[in-house]
């Protein structure tokens, strides 16, 4: 433990990098043996999701730097809740605690982003896509980018996250968010074991149902009992999601550009149809 936790702390940036690219790649061509996603344009989705690699750089690079202040000043005056039992506790437990901290910043960041009209427009825009594959992750407008980053920062201020124990759960986390948008589905069984503690693709894929009150359901990051404790959980039978929104379906010429999606959040949804879409991947 205590030489991951060293070797974290000299190689943050390139573990995390080549974790990320393993992790798509890995599940990338487990998507593509899986018949499922032989009837779309994958390439196209991607490369349109893809683009907002772009637009998010300049808000990660604000905030890598941002985070590394943060922490250097936490570490140097001991601020956060981690502070009280760190001196107590082995690192194990002490990463577990920051860990269940984080994720559950990170159920309350998402709860806030359905629950905030304003808010929700942006986050829309991740919601919009309607095949829900690895590359929807990506799918994220900046404004969304900014406010997650930003709550983050000051989640971790106050929990006093330390360095390494942040790099190993973005870590878990690239590898959970990743299999949770996997256009593939786990055997019934397995899915409904593992979400007794994990947040699955059967349970994400929920999250993504056009139609409420499945889309304000499931909102776990990695771990799904905060769903299980706030009764946020739900199951529909898989055959049944339709991924988009309700309030915004749109043909696929819209779908593939870029600008349109970029805009969502402001645009006027008042007007828009409710009508129900056909599931462009058939599931
Ligand atoms: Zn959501
Ligand atoms: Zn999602």
């Amino acid at each position: 433990m205590l030489l991951l936790i060293k070797f974290l702390d000299q190689h943050s940036e390139t573990t995390e990098l080549v974790i990320f690219a393993s992790v798509l790649f890995l599940c990338w061509n487990i998507e593509n043996l899986a018949a499922l996603t032989l009837n779309y344009k994958k390439w196209k989705h991607a490369f349109i999701n893809a683009h907002f690699i772009v637009t998010n750089l300049p808000n990660s690079l604000l905030f890598s730097i941002l985070f590394a202040k943060t922490m250097q000043w936490t570490m140097h005056h001991h601020f956060g809740v981690v502070y009280i039992f760190h001196p107590f506790v082995h690192p194990l437990i002490s990463f577990i605690c920051s860990f269940l901290f984080l994720d559950f910043g990170e159920y309350i960041y998402h709860v806030l982003m359905h629950k905030s009209k304003r808010l929700w427009t942006f986050h829309m825009v991740h919601h919009s896509d309607r095949i829900v594959d690895i590359s929807t992750t990506l799918r994220e407008h900046p404004g969304e980018n900014f406010v997650r980053l930003a709550f983050t920062l000051v989640w971790v201020l106050l929990t006093g996250t330390f360095f390494w124990v942040l790099v190993l759960r973005q870590i878990i986390q690239i590898f959970s968010t990743s299999i949770a948008h996997i256009n593939y589905r786990l055997p019934q069984k397995l899915d409904r074991f593992l979400g007794f503690v994990f947040i699955t693709p059967g349970l994400h894929q929920v999250h993504h149902h056009y139609q409420n009150p499945y889309t304000d359901s499931n909102y776990g990051d990695v771990l799904s009992i905060w769903d299980r404790i706030f009764g946020t959980l739900r199951r529909m039978p898989p055959e049944e999601v339709v991924f988009g929104i309700d309030t915004y379906m749109r043909d696929k010429e819209e779908e593939n550009n870029f600008i349109s999606i970029f805009k969502i959040p402001f645009k006027d949804l008042k007007q828009e149809d409710k009508s129900t879409p056909e599931n462009p991947v058939g599931s």
